[in-house]
Order: C-alpha cells, then sequence, then structure tokens
C-alpha cells in the first residue's frame, strides 16, 4: 500500500456498504463481527495478525479467538480478504466491494521483505491449468516476494 494514509474513514463506509450490498447480492450474511474484523482489516491498510486483531477486538464486546478465526475464515472463503502465508497475516482484498466479479482469478500478492508492505493484483486464473484430474478449484493465491518501489 503505498498511500494507505490515503485511506479516510468515509472511504472505508463506502467500501463496507458496497461490500454489503455484493454480500447480500450473493446470499453471504456478513454479520457484525465478519463486518468489524472487515473494517479493521480496510483502516491497517495492509497485513495485519490475527493476534492484533484479536487486541483490537477485545476492548468491545471480547470476541473469543475462535470466532474472530472463523469470521477470518468466511472473509478469505467469500474472497474479501487473503491470509498472507508468508507473514502469517490478513490483508482485505482490494477488491472486495466487487470480489463477485473475480471469483475466477488468482489473487497476486506483492510482498515487500523489507517495509512488509503487501500490494494485490488480480490476475487472471493461472493455477488451474495444472490441477490434478477431478479437483475442483475454489479460490487460488500466490505470493510474490521481492523489494516494493518504495525499498528497491
Ligand atoms: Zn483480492
Ligand atoms: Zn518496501
Amino acid at each position: 500500500m503505498t498511500d494507505a494514509s490515503a485511506t479516510t474513514s468515509t472511504d472505508i463506509a463506502h467500501a463496507i456498504s458496497a461490500i454489503e450490498t455484493s454480500c447480500e447480492e450473493r446470499g453471504l450474511s456478513l454479520t457484525p463481527l465478519r463486518k468489524r474484523v472487515l473494517e479493521l482489516l480496510l483502516e491497517a491498510g495492509g497485513p495485519v495478525k490475527a493476534y492484533d486483531l484479536l487486541a483490537a477486538l477485545k476492548p468491545n464486546g471480547g470476541a473469543q479467538p475462535p470466532t474472530v478465526y472463523r469470521a477470518l475464515d468466511f472473509l478469505t472463503k467469500a474472497g474479501l480478504a487473503h491470509k498472507v502465508e508468508a507473514l502469517n497475516a490478513y490483508t482485505a482484498c482490494s477488491h472486495g466491494d466487487h470480489a463477485d466479479q473475480h471469483t475466477d482469478d488468482t489473487a497476486a500478492l506483492f510482498i515487500c521483505g523489507r517495509c512488509g508492505s503487501v500490494e494485490e493484483r488480480h490476475v487472471p486464473r493461472v493455477s488451474g491449468d495444472g490441477a490434478p484430474k477431478g479437483f475442483r478449484l475454489e479460490r487460488s493465491v500466490i505470493e510474490h516476494y521481492g523489494r516494493c518501489a518504495d525499498c528497491a
């Protein structure tokens, strides 16, 4: 995220309401906790570790770890967030407000090894070509490691 500071609370509110509409159309239920977790990811503007999410959620209602992990599971499966395996963290999908149009895409995450920033692009699905016979592919994430433009 090169201009994460440009993300205002108004932008986030807009993104969330677009995501809510998209979820309704897809028949997905964005519960208050799922929505709050997504808000936290959008506010962070970059990857967030699960335990930081837990800490942020503690003051209001003290969400239990399993419920937070289930919320993250829902968000990743719905294509609204991606798990960044390399950092063991989560990031809001940059296409979350129109995730329904990206169900056949592969999310490509460009991870800077120096500052830890993650830029996301969606690319036409590539990994399905080599899938074993009979394998039903649901989603793909590719992680690219290197240096971002600021750190290169
Ligand atoms: Zn994405
Ligand atoms: Zn960097």
